[in-house]
């Protein structure tokens, strides 16, 4: 790497007579660089080369040294200002298109990256930004070149071939029958029938999955900080499929006159005077429920004793802006989950890793009957991180469960993902700095869509009760009427 920093510092008078005795102070200043500088006027303008040390460090040093200095001759200095910094690096792989980035301009010449930055004050260096910028530039190349693949899968298991009682689009059905009703973009109203299919999966995920195995329950904000995304790294990895939330600036009904009297008058909201009364966001729709979870734990100590943490949160639904491949309710704006937060050693990770295994299977074989199958998921980036190398012994990674959907046909495509497990070692215990006595920690999450496993049944066992499995009509074997409507 090279890094080349011109730069220059206000002094609060002239001190061209200070050259020579400025020059005998530098050259005892032990220097890991090649430095430049000279006096001109009330200014000082440097120049900083190096192959090791990044110049923006070795500068602060010398900065503090010179004003030392020039304090001794009563001249105070002002902030370091960035003239022209240039940094050149070489990178693995060779860029495959442009790359653009904030704050500097950037050429590429094969493996060899060159940005320059211009005119910043010295905020830039102390804030870190100079590394961030390096560090981002490398990501976005590396992103290149798995952009598009597929994730890493490989089936680890799969059940028995099933008899299906029909062959049709459960969510058409049911919107036929008028048991659900789409309220907004990917937003489903459940009359009767279909909310208490949805709470049979619930009871059946919590007293055969979730309870049994020591989960206790807790109950969160359904607002999720920008801080706390910060750290989990959704706001970086999928800011758009964010629904964010807006505070409104003032709750005075004087500040809201306007935008009254035009919602009175014209009869539609007044989006621009709307948006003058609303903050702009710092925070989010629940996206997914162990972030907050994470955030009520941060910078705790658990005691041994305690560890394993199992918790459970079945309080908020999940909000996210899908794209396409929205359909019925399988993938929907807004959609309900039971998300467990495990947090323990390696080795409790990896037991209750197995039992919640053998009780998922419980469940999609002996009670909903299922045609399922779990395969092991990792997506590109990861594998490129060597973050989990997708072996099949690994314990960090993901499970991720899926049911055949005979109404789409092809049985050798047409699997939809119902819920996941994950382990994620270290990566959430140390972004929320939460620690235990003596043991290293690891973490991991798994959500139950609950959307997701009554479609996958309502696909293979029809609406009709009589014609579900005897397990499940335990759970539910008679559905509420609808109202009649004329
Ligand atoms: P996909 O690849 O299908 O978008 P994902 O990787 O975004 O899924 P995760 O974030 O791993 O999903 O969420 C875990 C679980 O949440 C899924 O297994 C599923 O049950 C549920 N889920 C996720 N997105 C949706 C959605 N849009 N509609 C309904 N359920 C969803
Ligand atoms: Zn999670
Ligand atoms: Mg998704």
């Amino acid at each position: 790497m090279k890094f080349d920093l011109k730069c220059s510092v206000q002094l609060s008078r002239k001190a061209d007579e200070m050259e020579e005795e400025l020059e005998e102070f530098i050259k005892k200043i032990e220097m890991e660089a090649d430095f430049k500088w000279k006096i001109e006027g009330d200014k000082i303008l440097m120049e900083i080369v190096s192959d090791k040390k990044r110049s923006h460090e070795i500068i602060l040093q010398i900065y503090k040294k010179i004003a030392k200095f020039f304090g001794m001759h009563k001249i105070g200095l002002r902030q370091i200002y960035i003239d022209e910094y240039k940094i050149e690096f070489e990178v693995e792989k060779k860029p495959l298109e442009k790359i653009e980035i904030p704050f500097a301009e950037v050429e590429i010449n094969e493996r060899i990256v060159l940005i320059k930055i211009k005119d910043k004050g010295e905020e830039f260096i102390r804030q870190n930004y100079v590394d961030r910028i390096i560090r981002r530039i490398r990501e976005k190349i590396e992103k290149q070149y798995y952009e598009g693949k597929k994730e890493y899968w490989n089936l680890l298991w799969k059940s028995s071939e099933k008899k299906h009682v029909w062959n049709k689009d459960p969510s058409e059905e049911m919107q036929k029958r008028g048991w659900i009703k789409l309220i907004g973009k990917g937003k489903w109203f459940y009359f009767p029938p279909s909310a208490e299919i949805m709470r049979a999966m619930e009871k059946i995920a919590l007293n055969e999955v979730v309870l049994p195995l020591g989960f206790k329950e807790v109950i969160q904000p359904m607002h999720v900080s920008f801080e706390t995304w910060m750290k989990t790294g959704h706001l970086e990895g999928m800011p758009g499929e964010i629904y964010y939330i807006c505070e409104p600036k003032s709750r005075e009904i004087k500040e809201w006159e306007k935008f009254v009297d035009l919602l009175k008058i014209k009869r539609e909201v007044d989006e621009k005077e709307l948006l003058k009364n609303l903050k702009t966001p710092k925070a989010g729709i629940c996206y997914a429920q162990c972030p907050n979870i994470y955030t009520a734990l941060a910078g705790k100590t658990i005691a041994e004793d305690s560890l394993p943490i199992l918790l459970f949160d079945r309080s908020t639904p999940s909000d996210r802006y899908e794209a396409g491949g929205k359909h019925g309710i399988e993938r929907v704006d807004e959609f309900h989950r039971i998300e467990i937060v495990y947090i323990g050693t390696k080795e409790q990770l990896i037991n209750i890793k197995e039992k919640l295994i053998e009780k998922y299977r419980h469940v999609f074989e002996d009670i909903l009957d299922l045609e399922w199958r779990m395969a092991k998921v990792t997506p590109f980036y990861l594998q490129q991180a060597g973050i989990a190398g997708g072996e099949e012994d690994e314990v960090e990674g993901t499970v991720d469960f899926e049911a055949y959907l005979p109404y789409r046909g092809d049985r050798s495509k047409e699997w939809l993902e119902i819920q996941n497990i994950s382990i994620v070692g270290e990566k959430y215990i140390k972004a929320f700095n939460i620690k235990s006595q003596k043991s290293i920690l690891w973490s991991g999450c798994s959500g139950i869509g609950l959307e997701r496993w009554m479609v996958a049944f309502l696909a293979q066992k029809g609406v009709e009760p009589d014609k579900w499995p005897n397990e499940f009509k335990k759970y539910l074997n008679k559905l509420p009427e609808m109202p009649e409507f004329l």
